[in-house]
C-alpha cells in the first residue's frame, strides 16, 4: 500500500486465526497467506481484526482475566505472529466449549465442508448445529457492531464509509445481522465477504434445509468474492432459483432486498517472492540419491484431497513402468487436521495401511518407493522440498483454490520440474501449462506422472516460466488490491477511488 492508501477504518472478521492469540495451531507455519496479506493493511489503516482466539475461556486458570484471550504486544515489524497488530487492534469472539462443538465441528466442518465441495453424502444435516452457527455469527456480528458504532461517531461528511471483510463458510450469515442492525441504528459501512472454498451448483447447495437463509446472509453484502468465476456462477443461480432474486450473470449482479449485491471472482494468490527467498535459503536435501527423482504431494488430511486416489494412481505408475524402479521417490506429506472427528482418523488409517502396502509390494533393499511423513512441516522447509521436486502432484478430488501449487512453481528456481493439477481445484483455472489429470482416473495419473518424469528439459523450462511468471503478478498483494477495488475501497494518491 506504499502508492495506494485504504480508506482508513478497516475491520476483518475471520472466524479462523486472531493473529498471535491461537497457540494450538495445526501447522507450524504460523501465519497463513490470509494474516499475511490482510494483517498489514489493517494495522495501517488503524483497524480492527475480530476473531476466535482459539482457546477457550473456560480453559484458562480462575485467576486469569480476559486480557488473557488478547494478543501479547509485540514488535511492530513483527510480521508473525502477530502480524504487526496491536493487542487493541484484536477483538477476540469467546465461544463456550459445547456451542463451539456444535457451531464448528458441526455444521461448519460437518455439514459447510463436505457440502461446498460436492460431496453431499458425507454432509451431517442438524437442527441444533445450525442453531448454534448463527448464534455464533450472531456474537460476531454484535462485535463488529460494537466497533462500528464507535467509529460512526468519529465520522465526519467527507469520511469514507468504514469497511468490514467477512471471511469464509464460518461467518456466512454475519454480513445479514450487521446489515440490518447498522440500517436500524443509521449506521455506516460497507460490507464485503470472501469465500475461501468453492460454491457449489444449484442442487447440490438446495440439500441444506435452511439454504435461502446461508444466501441472505451473504446478501446481506455490498460485493461476495469467489475465487473462481464457477463459483459466482453457482452462486447467482442460487439466488435466482431459491430466493427469486433478479439477477445479471454477464454483470454478476444480484437485486435483493432493493439492493444490487456485485459477485465477483477474485483468485486469491501467494507471497511469491517470499517463497522464492526461502527456496534460495533452503538447505540441500538429503532425501533423494543420484539421479532418483522426486514426486512431491503436500495435503492436509482430509478427504477432498484425493489421498487414497493418489497413492494407487503412483502404485500404477510402479505396475506399468517397472523402469522407475530404485529412480522414482514419492513423497507425501500430510497434515494432521480435525484430528478429533471420526471419519478424519478413519482416513489416516487407510493412508497408513496403503502405503504399508505399496511399499511392501515394490520396496528393494536399496530403496522404498514412498516416504510418508504425517506431521507438520514450516514453510521454509517446505521451500526446500518444493525446490528439489521434479513433480507436484496437486490431485484434490475438489479443492477452493489450492495453495501448495502456486507455491511449488514459486520454488522451482532451479531445474524446471512439473505441475501435475486436477481441474477440479480452483488453482487448475489458470494454471493453464500443468498437465491436468483426473484424478478419479488412476491410469491417466500415472500415465501423466510418466510424462512428466520423461519430458524434456525445454518443455518444462517454456511451462514453468509460463506457471511462474502468471503467480508473480497475480500474488497475495494483488488479490488484496483486487477485493479492495471490488469495494471501492482502494484510494489512489490523488483520493480518487480506483
Ligand atoms: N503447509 C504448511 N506445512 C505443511 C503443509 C502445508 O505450512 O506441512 C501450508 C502450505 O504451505 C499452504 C497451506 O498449508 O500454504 C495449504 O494450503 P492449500 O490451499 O493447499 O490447502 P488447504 O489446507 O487450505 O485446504
Amino acid at each position: 500500500c506504499s502508492l495506494l492508501e485504504v480508506d482508513s477504518i478497516f475491520s476483518v472478521l475471520s472466524f479462523a486465526s486472531v493473529p498471535g492469540v491461537k497457540r494450538n495451531v495445526e501447522r507450524k507455519s504460523s501465519a497463513g497467506g490470509l494474516v499475511t496479506a490482510v494483517a498489514p493493511v489493517v494495522v495501517e489503516c488503524k483497524g480492527l481484526w475480530v476473531g476466535w482466539p482459539g482457546i477457550f475461556a473456560e480453559d484458562l486458570p480462575a485467576h486469569a482475566n480476559k486480557d488473557a484471550l488478547k494478543i501479547p504486544e509485540s514488535d511492530p515489524s513483527d510480521i508473525t505472529p502477530t502480524a504487526g497488530l496491536k493487542s487493541d487492534q484484536v477483538v477476540s469472539v469467546n465461544v463456550g466449549k459445547d456451542i463451539f462443538n456444535l457451531y464448528y465441528n458441526g455444521c461448519c466442518n460437518g455439514t459447510f465442508w463436505p457440502l461446498f465441495h460436492s460431496m453431499s453424502d458425507r454432509a451431517i444435516f442438524s437442527a441444533e448445529s445450525w442453531e448454534a452457527y448463527a448464534q455464533v455469527n450472531t456474537i460476531f456480528a454484535e462485535k463488529t457492531l460494537e466497533a462500528l458504532r464507535k467509529v460512526n461517531e468519529t465520522l465526519t461528511s467527507d469520511s469514507p464509509v468504514p469497511l468490514v471483510w467477512i471471511h469464509d463458510y464460518h461467518l456466512m450469515n454475519a454480513a445479514n445481522i450487521i446489515r440490518q442492525r447498522a440500517d436500524e441504528e443509521n449506521l455506516k459501512c460497507k460490507l464485503g465477504f470472501f469465500l475461501h472454498i468453492p460454491f457449489p451448483p444449484w442442487d447440490i447447495f438446495r440439500l441444506f434445509p435452511r439454504d435461502d437463509e446461508v444466501l441472505q446472509g451473504m446478501l446481506g453484502c455490498d460485493m461476495v468474492g469467489f475465487h473462481i468465476e464457477d463459483y459466482c456462477l453457482n452462486f447467482i443461480d442460487c439466488c435466482h432459483r431459491r430466493l427469486g432474486c433478479r439477477v445479471d450473470r454477464k454483470a454478476m449482479l444480484v437485486e435483493h432486498g432493493g439492493r444490487t449485491v456485485r459477485v465477483r471472482p477474485l483468485p486469491i494468490g501467494i507471497p511469491f517472492e517470499r517463497f522464492v527467498q526461502m527456496a534460495k535459503e533452503a538447505p540441500q536435501l538429503l532425501i533423494k540419491s543420484g539421479d532418483q527423482k522426486l514426486i512431491l504431494g503436500v495435503d492436509r488430511l482430509d478427504y477432498t484431497k484425493g489421498l487414497t486416489h493418489r497413492l494407487r494412481a503412483f502404485e500404477r505408475l510402479l505396475e506399468k513402468h517397472p523402469e522407475y524402479k530404485e529412480q522414482v521417490i514419492f513423497l507425501q506429506i500430510a497434515v494432521p487436521s480435525r484430528t478429533d472427528v471420526k471419519e478424519y482418523q478413519d482416513l489416516k488409517e487407510e493412508l497408513d495401511q496403503l502405503v504399508g502396502a505399496i511399499n511392501g509390494r515394490f520396496t528393494t533393499p536399496n530403496w522404498s518407493p514412498i516416504r510418508y511423513i504425517y506431521g507438520c512441516v514450516s514453510q521454509d522447509e517446505l521451500a526446500g522440498f518444493y525446490r528439489e521436486a521434479t513433480i507436484a502432484l496437486v490431485t484434490p478430488l475438489r479443492d477452493g483454490m489450492n495453495l501448495v501449487a502456486k507455491e511449488f512453481v514459486a520454488c522451482q528456481i532451479n531445474k524446471p520440474g512439473v505441475l501435475v493439477m486436477s481441474p477440479f481445484a480452483g488453482a487448475g483455472e489458470m494454471m493453464h501449462e500443468a498437465l491436468t489429470v483426473n484424478p478419479y482416473e488412476l491410469d491417466d495419473v500415472a500415465e501423466a506422472l510418466h510424462r512428466g518424469l520423461s519430458m524434456p528439459e525445454d518443455e518444462r523450462e517454456v511451462r514453468m516460466s509460463h506457471l511462474r511468471n502468471r503467480e508473480r503478478i497475480y500474488n497475495v498483494d494483488y488479490w488484496m488490491k483486487s477485493f479492495l477495488k471490488a469495494m471501492g475501497s482502494l484510494i489512489a494518491e490523488d483520493g480518487e477511488e480506483v
